[in-house]
C-alpha cells in the first residue's frame, strides 16, 4: 500500500472553469479573481479580501501596508514554517520568537506581553494545524500597546474559536493556497482586512504600486496610471483564481471529511502508549489541517526520526511540522539563536509527525496508517 501524504481535491469543475478562463482573453488579475475575493470575504465575514500570490506575498505586504519596516519588532512564534518569520525579514524587520503552549502548539500569549518592547509593532500568531491561537488575548496584548495583529492562517481558513472566526480580531489575515493547503491552486495567497484604506493600499502594493490594474485599463476608457507607493509583483491571476472558486464553494464540505478522519485518527490513537497527540481547544472549530503525533524520548527503542523511517518504509507519507525556525542556519547564524531558547517548541519539533490528512483519504487507508503507526510504535 502507498499512501501519499497529500493529494489535492482539484475536480472536473474547477478544471472547466480554468480551461474557460484560458479560452477567454484575459488571463492574469480580473474578474475571476474577483469573484473569490468576494467569495472568500462573505465565508470569513470580513469585508475586503484581496487575491495574491503566496501567503508569504500576503503576510510581507501587511507589514509594509502598516509601515512595518527596518528598526521594528515583529513577535511571532518559532513553531511555524519558515515563511512566517522570513516575511519579517523580507519588510526588513526583525523577528522576536516567543514559545508555544505545549498541548496545542500555538504561540504562548503569556509569553507575549513580557517580550513587548519600545520597537514592538505587530504581533504575527500563526494558527498551527489548523486550530486558532488566543485571538481574545493577544487582541487585549495588541490594544494596549498600540500593536498590530496580522495573522498567519496557511492552516486555518475554517477555524473558530470563541465564536470569532479567523480574521475577525486581527488587523489582517493571510491565507496560502499552496499544493498542499486546504484549497489549493499550486501557488496563491490571500488576504482579508477591514480597513478600506488598507483594501485600498494593498491592491496597489500587489502590483507595484501602481494605481489601476490591468483589468481597469482593459474594461475602462484608457487612462494614464501613476505608481504613487513601491510595491511588488504579488498579483493573484485569473487562472489561479479560477481553480480555487469551486473549491471555496465546496469548503465546509471538504473540511466534514478531514474533520471525520481526525476524529477517526484521535479515536484509534490517543490510548496507544508511547504517542501524544496535539491538544484541541474546547468548543472551538479545529480547521483540521493537518493531524500530528508526537513521539517523547524513544518507543519501543526508537526515536521520532526512526519512526518516521519506518512510516515511509510502510507507505505511508509523513512530514514534519515544523522543525523550529529559530534552528534553521540562517537563523543560527544571523540572529545567534541555539538550542534551547524556545525549549517547548524544540521538543515538539524534535516530537512531531504528520499523517495523512486530506478528503481523498479512503477510510480503509486512515486505518491502514493507524495499524502502521501502532506497530511503529511498538514493535
Ligand atoms: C504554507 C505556509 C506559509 C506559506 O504559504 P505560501 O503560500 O507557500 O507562501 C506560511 N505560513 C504557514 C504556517 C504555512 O504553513
Amino acid at each position: 500500500m502507498k499512501i501519499e501524504f497529500f493529494r489535492h481535491n482539484i475536480g472536473k469543475e474547477d478544471i472547466d472553469r480554468t480551461v474557460e478562463v484560458l479560452h477567454s482573453i484575459f488571463l492574469t488579475t480580473g474578474s475571476v479573481v474577483g469573484e473569490l475575493e468576494s467569495g472568500l470575504a462573505a465565508y470569513l465575514d470580513v469585508p475586503y479580501a484581496i487575491g495574491v500570490t503566496s501567503c508569504t506575498a500576503a503576510l510581507h505586504l501587511c507589514l509594509l501596508a502598516w509601515g512595518i519596516g527596518p528598526g521594528d519588532e515583529v513577535i511571532t512564534t518559532p513553531l511555524s514554517f519558515c515563511a512566517t518569520a522570513n516575511s519579517i525579514l523580507h519588510a526588513g524587520a526583525r523577528p522576536v520568537f516567543v514559545d508555544v503552549e505545549e498541548t496545542t502548539g500555538n504561540i504562548d500569549a503569556a509569553l507575549i506581553e513580557p517580550a513587548v518592547t519600545e520597537r514592538t509593532k505587530a504581533i504575527m500568531p500563526v494558527h498551527l494545524y489548523g486550530q486558532m491561537c488566543d485571538m481574545k488575548e493577544i487582541r487585549r496584548i495588541a490594544d494596549k500597546y498600540n500593536l498590530v495583529v496580522i495573522e498567519d492562517a496557511a492552516h486555518c481558513i475554517e477555524g473558530v474559536r470563541d465564536g470569532i472566526k479567523v480574521g475577525r480580531l486581527g488587523d489582517a489575515a493571510c491565507f496560502s493556497f499552496y499544493a498542499t493547503k486546504n484549497i489549493t491552486s499550486g501557488e496563491g495567497g490571500a488576504i482579508t482586512v477591514h480597513d478600506t484604506g488598507k483594501d485600498e493600499l494593498l491592491r496597489m502594493l500587489r502590483l507595484h504600486g501602481i494605481d489601476k490594474s490591468a483589468a481597469d485599463r482593459y474594461t475602462k476608457k484608457y487612462r494614464h496610471w501613476d505608481m504613487p507607493v513601491l510595491g511588488w509583483k504579488y498579483n493573484m491571476d485569473n487562472i489561479q483564481a479560477a481553480l480555487l472558486v469551486g473549491q471555496l464553494k465546496r469548503i465546509d464540505e471538504l473540511w466534514e471529511r478531514r474533520d471525520a478522519l481526525y476524529r477517526r485518527y484521535e479515536d484509534a490513537l490517543s490510548p496507544v502508549k508511547g504517542i501524544t497527540l496535539t491538544g484541541t481547544v474546547p468548543g472551538s472549530r479545529h480547521a483540521c489541517h493537518l493531524f500530528t503525533i508526537r513521539v517523547a524520548g524513544q518507543v519501543a527503542g526508537k526515536e521520532r526520526d526512526s519512526v518516521l523511517l519506518e512510516l515511509q518504509e510502510s507507505g505511508v507519507g509523513v512530514a514534519v511540522n515544523y522543525r523550529p525556525i529559530h534552528l534553521l542556519e540562517y537563523y543560527r547564524k544571523y540572529f545567534g539563536y541555539k538550542e534551547g531558547d524556545f525549549p517547548i517548541a524544540e521538543k515538539i519539533g524534535g516530537e512531531t509527525i504528520s499523517l495523512p490528512l486530506y478528503p481523498l483519504l479512503r477510510d480503509e487507508e486512515a486505518e491502514y496508517v493507524i495499524r502502521a503507526v501502532m506497530e511503529a510504535v511498538t514493535s
